[in-house]
Parts: structure tokens; sequence; C-alpha cells
């Protein structure tokens, strides 16, 4: 999507702080951290949310759950690490092409919403 903002970090068209790449999946620090640890990981290609995983593009999904227990693990993250993926406007959703934040380093706060 041309006018995706991951999709340009996806094709290096916007810098990112890298911390893991493979062929299919792409991780790196958030801008805004709201915790000492916090990456997004991302499918490289477009799927807009939580909402569009469907038997066709599921795959990644469990993929990228196996590549966040790697990072978790790499950078640390014995005391443990919350997964966010905020899904549409309700959720906050700034950023339309799926990601899985990585939070952690800090004790977090218990509320869910
Ligand atoms: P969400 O609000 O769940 O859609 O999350 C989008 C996240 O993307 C926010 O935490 C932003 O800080 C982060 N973000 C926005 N632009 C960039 C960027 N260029 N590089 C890294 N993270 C970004």
């Amino acid at each position: 999507m041309s006018d995706c903002l991951f999709c340009k970090i996806v094709a290096g068209d916007i810098p990112s702080t890298k911390v893991y790449e493979d062929e299919t999946v792409l991780a790196f620090r958030d801008i805004a951290p709201q915790a000492p640890t916090h990456i997004l990981v991302i499918p490289k290609a477009h799927i807009a949310s939580v909402a569009c995983i469907a038997p066709e593009n599921s795959a990644v999904v469990a993929h990228i759950f196996e590549v966040i227990a790697k990072i978790a693990a790499q950078e640390g993250l014995d005391g443990g690490y919350r997964v966010v993926s905020n899904c549409g406007a309700d959720a906050g959703q700034t950023v339309h092409h799926l990601h899985f934040h990585i939070l952690g380093g800090r004790q977090l706060n218990l509320e869910m919403a």
C-alpha cells in the first residue's frame, strides 16, 4: 500500500531501528516508547488490522508470535512483557497496518482499558 507508513518502513523508504527481520516479518523499535522496551512486530505484507486476519493470511500471525517470543528473550524480558494489538478507532489504532506492540522492562499497569 503506497500510502501506508509501515509499508514504507518495510520498503526502507522511512528509516526504523530494526531488531528483527526475515522474509515475512519485520520488528523495529517504537518511535514513541511507552515502556523501556517497546517494539512493534509487523507482517511485511499489508494487513490492515486484526479484523482482516483470515485463513488466507493467518499463517504469518502464528509466525509473528514465534518471533515475539524470540525477541523477548533477546531483549532480556525475563520478568514478563505485554503484547498488544489495537484494532480500529475505539481501540486507538493509529497506523492501519497490523502490528503487535511488545511492551516490557518495567512493571506494567494492570488496567486493560
Ligand atoms: P497504534 O496506535 O496501536 O496504531 O500504534 C502505532 C504505533 O506506531 C505508535 O505506538 C507509534 O508511536 C508508532 N509509530 C508511528 N510512527 C512510527 C515510526 N516512524 N517508527 C516507529 N514507530 C512509529
